[in-house]
């Protein structure tokens, strides 16, 4: 037996010895020549980078193509395909001799439209109108009076409901998606410009506010703010209120947007109505918005604010 004998001993001492001697000297070798390699290759980098002229700048490697070039998307992009403005707004230049004044009205039709359109039309003043659902049937046929005048019709909510409409970008589009059609199957006309409930920026929507600006600007969608307030939203105000908080807010402003309300409890507006454009008729120029006049919005004094 071969296994066992003194020769085996032998044979197993030696080949132990043996491989104890090679496999450090095959590594040490092996090792030696790499380390000088990348000692070289490390040289090289160094005087490369002396000599480059392009910023350094801290990358991720093992990164995927497919990963680094993906656009952000997010589910609301894909929904609504109709809901775009086929001409991309382009802001020009006002020009008016005169300051120019922007009536708007949020929050109709009502019970108020018809007479509100009546003096803008008995004093040939344009005017906006950011509307919302009114399920009244006699109130219909406002929302094509006010285009077939000559007003802007602009998208406000279909619902109204701060909760749900500030709840996500879906919701909101959802609600403006039903607006905007319950619009255009009535008028034909598909509006390009609205105002935010509470305005762009609110309470209610801090969380997501850049991201639902984003999308409605994406969708070629202006929205206009204000910088004149009526007064009117409040609860107890009367008309002589509401005059001279136009009036002051107004003062000396060459480009005024008058932020006023068309609800059937705003009867204290329509009273104002015909004095505020008695007061500004010699001095100023009412006109209507469209996309092309350059929005005055609200921002964040910190602009980090949110999301
Ligand atoms: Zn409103």
């Amino acid at each position: 037996m071969y296994i066992g004998s003194v020769r085996f001993y032998k044979h197993l001492i030696l080949s132990t010895v043996a491989l104890m001697i090679v496999v450090p000297t095959v590594l040490a070798f092996y090792f030696g020549v790499q380390n000088h390699r990348n000692k070289a290759l490390a040289e090289e980098y160094k005087n490369h980078l002396a000599t480059s002229t392009l910023p350094q700048m801290e990358y991720l490697t093992g990164v995927d193509y497919t990963e680094v070039i993906t656009v952000p998307s997010f589910g609301y992009q894909e929904d609504y395909p109709d809901l775009y403005v086929e001409e991309k707004p382009q802001f020009k230049t006002v020009e008016s001799e005169k300051p120019v004044v922007y009536l708007t009205f949020d929050d109709g039709p009502s019970a108020n439209t018809e007479t509100v359109l009546d003096i803008l039309k008995a004093n040939g003043i344009k005017a906006t109108f950011f509307v919302v659902n009114n399920d009244i049937e006699a109130h219909q046929h406002l929302y094509k009076r006010i285009v077939d005048e000559g007003h802007t019709l602009g998208i406000h909510t279909y619902s109204h409901q701060y909760n749900k409409i500030y709840s996500s970008v879906d919701e909101y589009l959802a609600d403006f998606n039903m607006i905007f059609e319950k619009v255009y199957s009535i008028t034909g006309v598909k509006p390009t410009i609205f105002r935010f409930p509470g305005g762009s920026i609110n309470t209610y929507n801090q969380n997501f506010y850049r991201q639902l600006i984003a999308e409605m600007l994406r969708r070629g969608f202006v929205y206009y703010d204000w910088n004149v307030s009526s007064g009117d939203a409040g609860v107890t105000y009367t008309s002589a209120a509401i005059h001279s908080a136009v009036l002051n807010g107004i003062g000396s402003k060459s480009k005024s947007i008058v932020l006023m309300h068309d609800s059937s409890t705003k009867h204290a507006t329509v009273g104002a109505l015909q004095s505020i454009i008695d007061a500004l008729k010699e001095t100023h120029e009412f006109r209507p918005l469209d996309n092309t006049v350059e929005p005055t919005v609200f921002t964040y004094k910190d602009n980090s604010v949110g999301n």
